[in-house]
């Protein structure tokens, strides 16, 4: 029922299953086309495709919902050639399981019907009612290197994240193979791979391999216990203009960490201190009057928190997403298992001199 948020899981679950397919696809057969957005960041067919076909899911699933996605399409439109490309992979992507298809709405009928279809993602967000945030490819660098990259989809209602799903598909299958290989290396092609995470608020964590078909089965995740923090093993993003590395060391050297970060890109992040494949992620700020995107850290979010985690700003101020399409509100991330994320906080609060 709606109240449990176990259908809104669901589809989001296979929706994220279908659109990371997608990504693969793109991936393997080197479908190159790129664009630089304002902001200089890249866009694939990959960012594109997946969007459409989430939002195709979701559309059909809960019409009444809104949408806040990270791409548009007025640039497609002013290139055809691109937008034949994304189209050719659309087009064509089907999971394995008829049932499956047809609950997110089969094939999109045309080239013109994908391109409505991604720029329904332009809700301004909010603090009422039901909105989904969505990033199609999340790492979109991590993505073009062969390395981690994420297909993000979290359901926001009355400002309050309560189901969330997540497809890494360069994730390692295996929680503990995740710790021994690390987590950041970037993976060859092969079995093994693949991992789809979720969580309803209230209701715990999960993870499942990634499919072509129907969804696996899938079992409860939970962070692992810190008993000495100068043991944890915390991760940070690949990018240095994504957040300070210098301050992220700091923090964890006055914690009395001394091995090095984990660097990988995307909500990736999330999921693996989610699993117990490190403990600690920290995102702190770089530029002051940079506002995070709600986008990048819904489903991230619940997901930690439903494992076990606590999330918040710099301040130790829980991310509030009933801003907007940013977390105006916000500065930076702090995710830690709940017993030591103060200890953390304190850290950052000296290290920044907040
Ligand atoms: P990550 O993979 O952790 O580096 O995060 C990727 C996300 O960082 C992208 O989806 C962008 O939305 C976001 N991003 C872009 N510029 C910045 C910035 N200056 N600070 C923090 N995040 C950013
Ligand atoms: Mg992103």
């Amino acid at each position: 029922t709606t109240m449990s948020y176990s259908q809104e899981r669901f589809i989001a679950e296979l929706a994220v299953q279908r659109a990371t397919l997608l990504t693969q696809k793109v991936f393997h057969e080197k479908a190159k086309g790129t664009l630089s957005k304002d902001d200089k960041s890249p866009v694939t067919i990959g960012d594109f495709g997946a969007q459409a076909l989430i939002i195709q899911a979701i559309r059909k699933n809960f019409p009444q919902d809104e949408i806040v996605a990270e791409e548009e399409a007025s640039s497609l439109r002013a290139d055809k050639a691109l937008s034949a490309e994304i189209w050719r992979f659309v087009k064509d992507i089907r999971l394995e399981d008829e049932e499956s298809n047809n609950l997110l709405g089969g094939q999109l009928a045309s080239e013109d019907a994908m391109l409505d279809t991604i720029d329904q993602g332009k809700s301004q967000g909010g603090g009422k009612g039901r909105i989904w945030a969505l990033d199609p490819i999340d790492g979109t660098k991590g993505f073009l290197r062969g390395g981690q990259y994420a297909v993000c989809l979290g359901l926001i209602e009355d400002g309050d994240v309560k189901a969330g799903a997540i497809g890494c598909p360069n994730l390692p299958i295996d929680d503990s193979t995740a710790l021994s290989a690390g987590i950041g290396a970037d993976q060859t092609d092969g079995a093994g791979k693949g991992v789809l995470f979720s969580a309803i608020k209230g209701a715990g964590a999960t993870s499942r391999p990634l499919t072509n078909g129907a969804l696996a089965a899938s079992k409860p995740i939970s962070m692992r216990p810190v008993p000495d923090i100068t043991q944890a093993v915390f991760c940070e993003g690949v990018e240095a203009g994504h957040s300070a590395q210098d301050d992220n060391a700091a923090v964890a050297k006055r914690l009395g960490i001394t091995s090095p970060s984990v660097r990988l890109d995307s909500q990736a992040k999330y999921c693996s201190i989610a699993r117990g494949a490190g403990d600690i992620y920290l995102r702190l700020p770089v530029k002051k009057d940079y506002r995070e995107k709600i986008w990048d850290h819904a489903a991230g979010d619940l997901i930690v928190r439903e494992a076990g985690g606590q999330v918040t700003d710099i301040y130790g101020k829980r991310l509030d997403f009933s801003k907007g399409r940013t977390l105006a509100d916000n500065m930076g991330v702090v995710a830690a298992p709940k017993a030591i994320q103060d200890q953390v906080i304190d850290a950052v609060k000296v290290v920044l001199k907040l």
